[in-house]
C-alpha cells in the first residue's frame, strides 16, 4: 500500500494524526503528511481507518496491495 495527503483537500484537522500518529504528521501550513508508509496488515488497516475518519477526503491510497 501507498498513501499521501492530497494538500488541497486538507483541512488541517488532525484526525488522521489522532487516529493514525504513526503514519501522519503535521506538515507546513498545518496541513497533515505522511512520515511513515504502512507495512504490515495491521498498518494498513489504521491508515484505511484514517481515510474513512478524514472529513474531506485528503488521504489517497494510491496502491491498495
Ligand atoms: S484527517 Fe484529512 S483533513 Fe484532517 S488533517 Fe488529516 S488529511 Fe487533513
Amino acid at each position: 500500500m501507498k498513501v499521501r495527503v492530497d494538500k488541497t483537500k486538507c483541512i488541517g484537522c488532525g484526525t488522521c494524526i489522532a487516529v493514525a500518529g504513526d503514519f501522519f504528521g503535521l506538515a507546513d501550513q498545518g496541513k497533515a503528511k505522511i512520515i511513515k508508509q504502512p507495512q504490515t496488515p495491521a498498518d494498513k488497516d489504521v491508515i484505511k481507518k484514517a481515510r474513512e475518519f478524514c472529513p474531506t477526503g485528503a488521504i489517497i491510497i494510491e496502491e491498495e496491495k
